[in-house]
This record gives C-alpha cells, sequence and structure tokens, in this order.
C-alpha cells in the first residue's frame, strides 16, 4: 500500500512518435509497452486502408473511406495526415490533446512524413526510431505476419530504405532485435522523461512541501 498522503497533481503529458519501417515490429512493442506502464496511451489513427484479417475499427484504426478522409481533412480534425503506400493515415487532433491535458502519455505509430509535421506542430514531442535487426529479418517478419499478399509485402520491403533513411531526424533509435531487450529500452525512455525534475516538482508538489517544512 501506497505511503503517500499527498495527492499528485496532474502535469500535461509528452506526445511520442514511434516510428519505424513496415514490420519492424513497432505495433508489438507498443502494444507491450502499453501493458506496462498505465500512464501510457496510443493514438488511434484513421486509415483508407482495407482491413486485415483479424483488425478491429475502432481498436487498430479507424477505418474510413477516401470521402471521410478528404471530408475530416477539410474540417482539421488531423493533427496530421500522409499517404504511405497507397493509402491515408491520419491522427485524431482532439484525441491527442484530452489525453495531454488529463496528464497521460500519447503514442503516434506514424511514418516520417508524419512525425517531420508533428515536430513543427508540437515541438517538445520526443520521437523513437526502431530498425530491424537485418533486411533479412524485416523481410521475414512481413512473411510470418501472413496478413498481407506476396506483392504487398514486396513492396512494404521496397519502400522500406526510403522509410529508413529518416532514423537520424529521431531522438532515440532501437534496434528490434531481442524482442525484450527492445521493450526494455522502450520503457526506460518513458520512464525517464516521466521521473524528469520538472515534472516531478509540479506532480509532487504537495509531498514535498509537506517534507521540507
Ligand atoms: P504496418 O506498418 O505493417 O503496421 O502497416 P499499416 O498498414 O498498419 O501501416 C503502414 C504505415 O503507415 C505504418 O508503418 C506507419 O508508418 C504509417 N501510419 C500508420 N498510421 C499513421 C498515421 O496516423 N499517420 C501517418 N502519417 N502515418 C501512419
Ligand atoms: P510493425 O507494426 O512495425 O509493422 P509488427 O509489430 O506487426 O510490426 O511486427 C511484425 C512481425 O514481427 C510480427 O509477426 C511480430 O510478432 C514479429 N516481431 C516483432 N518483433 C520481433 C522480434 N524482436 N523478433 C522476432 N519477431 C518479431
Ligand atoms: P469523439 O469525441 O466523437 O469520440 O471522437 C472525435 C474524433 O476522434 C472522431 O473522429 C473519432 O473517430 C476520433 N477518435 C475517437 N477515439 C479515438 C482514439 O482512440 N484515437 C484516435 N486517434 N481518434 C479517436
Amino acid at each position: 500500500m501506497s505511503l503517500i498522503l499527498a495527492a499528485e497533481a496532474i502535469v500535461p503529458g509528452t506526445l511520442y512518435i514511434v516510428a519505424a519501417p513496415s514490420g519492424a515490429g513497432k505495433s508489438s512493442l507498443v502494444n507491450a509497452l502499453i501493458k506496462r506502464l498505465s500512464f501510457v496511451y496510443l493514438s488511434i489513427s484513421h486509415t483508407t486502408r482495407a482491413m486485415r484479417p483479424g483488425e478491429e475499427d475502432g481498436q487498430h484504426y479507424h477505418f474510413i473511406n477516401s470521402e471521410e478522409f478528404v471530408q475530416r481533412v477539410g474540417e482539421g480534425e488531423f493533427l496530421e495526415h500522409a499517404q504511405v503506400f497507397d493509402n491515408y493515415y491520419g491522427t485524431s487532433q482532439k484525441y491527442v490533446q484530452r489525453q495531454l491535458d488529463a496528464g497521460h502519455d500519447v503514442i503516434l505509430e506514424i511514418d516520417w512524413q508524419g512525425a517531420q509535421q508533428v515536430r513543427k506542430l508540437m515541438p517538445d514531442c520526443k520521437s523513437i526510431y526502431i530498425l530491424p535487426p537485418s533486411k533479412e529479418a524485416l523481410q521475414e517478419r512481413l512473411e510470418k505476419r501472413q496478413q498481407d499478399s506476396a506483392e504487398v509485402v514486396a513492396r512494404r520491403m521496397r519502400d522500406a530504405v526510403s522509410e529508413m533513411s529518416h532514423y537520424a531526424e529521431f531522438d532515440y533509435l532501437i534496434i528490434n532485435d531481442d524482442f525484450y531487450k527492445a521493450l526494455d529500452e522502450m520503457c526506460t525512455i518513458f520512464t525517464a522523461n516521466r521521473t524528469a525534475i520538472a515534472q516531478q516538482q509540479v506532480r509532487y508538489e504537495a509531498l514535498i512541501e509537506q517534507l521540507l517544512n
């Protein structure tokens, strides 16, 4: 049981961008991280791509058609949006802001184009790039997932090099070879940031006041 009696203050959350070539393991890592760290929330993107077997609307993505996507762009609903492969993807501005205001850290799983847009709008965000241990491993993972046709896998492999070429624009780099090592590294980034003095002073102001007086 916690012996901390003083209430915690809400500190606005931090926005994180996680990017990687398709198949590097970003969704697997992000989903495992969210199970470990209760203060982290995932933004569910909107997309025009077809639903994969096993995917659910509202859980993996908000699946919408191109007309609706264009309408939402016009209404300014997206914090960022981009064309990736042959589909459109966008992040709901309202959802992200609501979670940050509630003191939650938010993860955006987006591509390098979206990352560039978000960095301009929210310069305090932190960004993490995930690389696979080899091209062969990337291809194997795309095939093992068994959710995309051979043609789609080949397209994603072709686009992987241009996606990966943006890695140096990010604040942190994780090589996803051993899954649990990569997961630990990612959790460390979130926990270190969460315990930074500037945040903790505000969060635990009442406690610090009690301790020092
Ligand atoms: P996956 O990468 O294998 O999970 O395949 P998806 O079709 O689910 O996503 C393809 C790519 O689109 C991802 O790798 C991300 O880089 C990118 N993406 C997903 N959501 C968004 C978004 O909201 N905005 C942007 N800009 N890119 C996104
Ligand atoms: P992304 O979201 O980047 O497209 P996924 O999280 O869907 O990638 O991972 C692609 C595939 O690779 C999945 O089948 C996943 O289980 C597998 N995978 C993820 N990380 C590792 C790892 N470190 N070692 C082996 N396989 C992995
Ligand atoms: P509402 O406030 O009506 O629930 O949602 C407003 C907008 O945010 C809608 O476009 C809705 O699809 C989207 N939205 C709802 N939940 C989520 C979420 O978890 N993530 C993201 N990115 N958008 C969401």
